[in-house]
């Protein structure tokens, strides 16, 4: 910084300005006063003929910003009445060429510096002047949505106040650029749709005081971290809505500036004054720079938030620059002086570091400093007037003043427009919008409602109206017909009348020939009997009518009786037939359950075959060997169930070769139900095989079957236990011992079991046993009566001959021709009654050849034969 002589001596930070050094004019040929020169006009946005902001890129709205340099002005107090007096004889310290934009500072009579600045006040320069070169640039840019700061700076007493705050009430002309700057904000705006709020402070010994409220003291500053901008949100803010209401709330401000000083026992100039103005203004979405549709649809017009610009103007009164006596002797202790001082200090640091370049730059030391951080090096557009005062008395003070004011001339600030969109106010438009549909909606749905209602009376009435005239045509009806039948009932009784007159004088001409002394009561009698009769008739007939009505009413009511039944019977046909349908599915299903119930038991058997094949060659030692033919036999036999019942059939074959007749008879006596019904099965299968038979029998197989028979009570096991015996009995070698071991009286006892199929196989048995028997007596290898009746079966035999099912009637019949062929049989059988049978069966059994065969036997039988003559039968 060069402050004398140093020609170019200085360090340009800015190398977007140009910079032009004049050689310094000197009274002397000593070329040591240096002149700085920055031209006014630097680059930064102007205003537009539309009045937007350009940049020199002609972009409204450029993220980067636009440069702005800080511009300054230097003012010229003049003379004070003092001055005049005590520097009578002494010239100015300064000496202005404002037409160069340069400031002379004396040094001494002969020598001096020179300083160029951005714009040069003489003392003549009127407040509009002042308020018009430093102030208005930034007012506009404000107007357009930038931030912008006027700042004052300069000794106490030098006019930083007169130019920022004067109010001007005794002379218009000398209002400040406070009062102008509001003027000429509430001229641009619109107050239905923007806003405009103020906020006063002082900053004094670091704290932050409101001037609209002095109560409220020590406001924080509160930084927003994402974009930087600093607020103080505890300090009032006043909307303004006129230039009146303005100036009395700076004049309160000033008010309470000196109680709040003066409480202190603090000078004024040693504090800050802080203006702040927010100005903001909704701008219309096509005229935004934010905006890229042309907004030609109007729904999404409507849809589309409104852009606000945000511009807030600071005017800044700073304390005096001059130093404060570091020892205090203004009445300040040393700790008070630094603290008054820290603010301004720290903001000349801040300038500085900026003019430098330097890459630090201290913003956070001072509350002021960080309060105007967006008004140095920041977005804001700046202007700073540097006031002086002219004595020579305070030349160092006034030199300082101009080397701030230089310095300051080189920071550059990037000016950054302050919109954004207002979704609020679009949530507020939507809100209005909303309620206003909802509204016309309920309207339309009530007068739709109040619509449907009278349309619905309307037809009620008409209905009742049709109806009423309806039946009004039905009783003009009625009535005309009664009319009409009273009137033809009379005509009838007139023609009846004339009938009858005729009749009467018919009569009369006969009376006459007679001789005419009854001639009137002759003609009256006869008519009024006439006409009794007839009304008595008439009677009659209503009766009968009547009574007709009444039948024919009844006959109706049957007949929709009947048709009511007939359809109810047709349902319950079909239910009936749609309950038997599924009672044959069900008997179907059971079917099939059953054959897989007994492929199962037959599995089991096998499972249990095994197990104790395992078990026994476990006891042998033979542990872990299965015999391979076992295995594959198994389940080869399981293969075979697979396939078909032939395949059960074949299994137990099978099974019976493997496991053993002894041991699925043993499973007779088991204890388990189900485990010795299938072994019934099993056995009863084997004894179908005439192979198999003898071996059943030597393996006790009748006693064991005949136990079973014995304690079996369910129909199905005594079924099968009566088929088994029932085969046996057919097997001629095996008479004797079947008999022998009870298997007769077995068959015999199971008839205590009604059921058909039971009493089906024990004839069957009867059946086989006699025709085996029969045969044998005719080899000859058989004598005496047969072992049948020797058991007792002969009643049962008698009582069945002629049983109603079938399947027994036709075995006992041939039980019967087999036991009569034998004549040692027919004493038993005569006196049994079975003679009776057989001659029944030969005269009216259904099947020829057994009547044949019946017929036979009795007629060869001398036995039958005499009985049947001693008893008369004929044959
Ligand atoms: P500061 O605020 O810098 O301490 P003031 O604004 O209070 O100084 O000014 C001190 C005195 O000088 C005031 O009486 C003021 O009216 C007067 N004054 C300052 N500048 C001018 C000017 N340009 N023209 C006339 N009077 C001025
Ligand atoms: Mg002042």
């Amino acid at each position: 910084m060069a402050t004398s002589g140093g020609g170019s001596s200085y360090r340009n930070g800015t190398p977007r300005g140009s910079l032009k050094v004049d050689r310094p004019l000197s009274v002397n040929s000593n070329p040591k006063t240096s002149v700085k020169s920055k031209p006014f006009s630097s680059s930064g946005p102007r205003r537009s003929s539309t009045g937007s902001i350009v940049s020199s890129t002609g972009a409204a709205n450029d993220d980067a910003g636009v440069p702005g340099r800080v511009r300054v002005a230097v003012r010229l107090r003049p003379r004070s009445a003092e001055e005049m007096m005590a520097d009578a004889d002494f010239a100015d310290c300064v000496e202005l060429q404002p037409e160069l934009k340069r400031l002379r500072l004396r040094r001494n009579n002969w020598d001096s510096d020179t300083y160029e600045f951005d714009e040069v006040l003489t003392e003549f320069a009127s407040q509009k002047r002042v308020y018009e070169v430093v102030a208005k640039p930034v007012v506009e840019s404000v107007l357009d949505g930038y931030n912008g700061t006027i700042m004052a700076y300069g000794q106490t007493g030098t006019g930083k106040t007169y130019t920022l705050g004067c109010l001007g009430e005794e002379d218009t002309a000398a209002r400040g650029i406070m009062v102008r700057a509001m003027e000429d904000i509430l001229a641009d705006v619109s107050l239905e749709t923007d806003s405009v709020c103020v906020s006063y402070l002082q900053l004094y010994m670091e704290s932050i005081q409101d001037l609209l409220d002095p109560s409220n003291d020590n406001i924080s500053i509160v930084e927003d971290p994402k974009t930087g901008d600093v607020s103080l949100p505890g300090a009032n803010i006043v909307e303004i809505r006129n230039q009146r209401s303005f100036v009395e709330l700076l004049r309160l401000g000033e008010a309470h500036r000196f109680a709040a000083n003066t409480k202190l026992n603090a000078e004024s100039s040693r504090s800050h004054a802080i203006l702040m103005v927010h100005v903001e203004r909704s701008v219309k979405g096509k005229h935004s720079a934010l905006s890229g549709e042309n907004g030609n649809n109007a729904h999404i017009k409507t849809l589309k938030p409104a852009i606000i610009r945000k511009g807030k103007l600071v005017v800044v009164d700073l304390a005096g620059s001059e130093r404060i006596d570091k020892s205090g002797s203004e009445g300040h202790t040393l700790e008070e002086a630094k603290s008054i001082n820290l603010s301004l200090s720290a903001l000349g640091k801040c300038i500085n570091a900026l003019a430098e370049n330097s890459v630090h730059v201290p913003i956070r030391d001072s509350k002021l400093t960080r309060l105007l951080r967006d008004s140095f090096g920041g977005t804001a557009r700046t202007s700073l007037v540097i006031t002086i005062g002219p004595s020579p008395r305070h030349r160092g003070e006034t030199a300082s003043t101009i080397m701030f004011g230089q310095r300051a001339m080189k920071v550059e600030n990037m000016l950054k427009l302050k919109e954004e969109f207002d979704y609020k106010g679009l949530s507020r438009r939507l809100d209005v919008q909303l309620d206003k549909l909802i509204a016309e909606h309920e309207r339309q749905q009530k007068s739709f409602e109040d619509e449907i209602k009278r349309i619905t009376a309307d037809a009620k009435n008409r209905i009742s109206e049709v109806e009423r005239s309806y039946a009004d045509a039905l009783e003009k009806d009625r009535l005309k017909y009664q009319k009409d039948y009273m009137e033809s009932i009379k005509k009838l009784e007139e023609q009846l009348v004339n009938n009858q007159q005729k009749h009467g004088i018919e009569k009369v001409s006969v009376g006459h020939k007679d001789g005419g002394s009854a001639l009137t009561s002759n003609i009256e009698s006869p008519m009024i009997s006439t006409i009794k009769e007839v009304s008595e008739l008439k009677k009659l007939l209503q009766k009968e009518s009547l009574l007709r009505k009444a039948a024919e009413e009844e006959v109706n009511s049957l007949k929709s009786q009947l048709a009511q039944w007939k359809m109810s019977e047709t349902s319950e046909n079909s239910k009936i037939s749609k309950l038997r349908e599924m009672l044959e599915d069900e008997a179907r299903q059971k079917e099939k359950l059953e054959g897989e119930i007994a492929i199962l038991h037959s599995q089991l058997l096998q499972i249990s075959f095994e197990a104790d094949e395992t078990r026994r060659r476990l006891d042998r030692g033979g542990f872990g060997k299965v015999p391979g033919d076992l295995d594959s036999l198994l389940s080869q036999v399981k293969h075979q169930q697979q396939e078909s019942g032939n395949g059960e059939k074949a299994s137990i074959a099978k099974l019976f070769e493997q496991v053993g007749l002894q041991k699925i008879l043993s499973l007779l006596e088991s204890e388990d139900a189900d485990l010795q019904i299938h072994a019934v099965k099993v056995v009863a299968n084997l004894a179908a095989e005439e192979t198999n038979q003898e071996l059943i029998m030597d393996q006790r197989g009748i006693s064991l079957l005949s136990m079973t028979a014995a304690n079996a009570e369910d129909p199905q096991t005594l079924r099968m236990v009566a088929g088994a015996i029932a085969n046996l009995c057919g097997n001629d070698k095996l008479q004797m011992k079947l008999r022998g071991e009870g298997g007769i009286k077995a068959l015999l006892g199971m008839v205590r079991c009604r059921n058909p199929d039971v009493l089906a196989q024990v004839a069957r048995g009867i059946a086989n046993f006699a025709k085996c028997e029969s045969r044998a007596s005719t080899q000859g290898t058989k004598i005496g009566r047969s072992l049948l009746i020797e058991d007792g079966a002969l009643p049962w035999i008698v009582q069945n001959a002629n049983n109603e099912a079938s399947p027994i009637r036709r075995h006992i019949e041939l039980a019967l021709c087999h036991l009569a062929q034998h004549e040692a049989n027919a004493k038993d059988m005569i006196s049994g009654g079975a003679l009776w049978e057989l001659v029944r069966i030969s005269r009216d059994c259904s099947r020829e050849d057994i009547r044949t065969l019946a017929h036979r036997t009795l007629t060869s039988s001398s036995a039958f034969l005499s009985e049947m003559r001693r008893l008369r039968i004929d044959y």
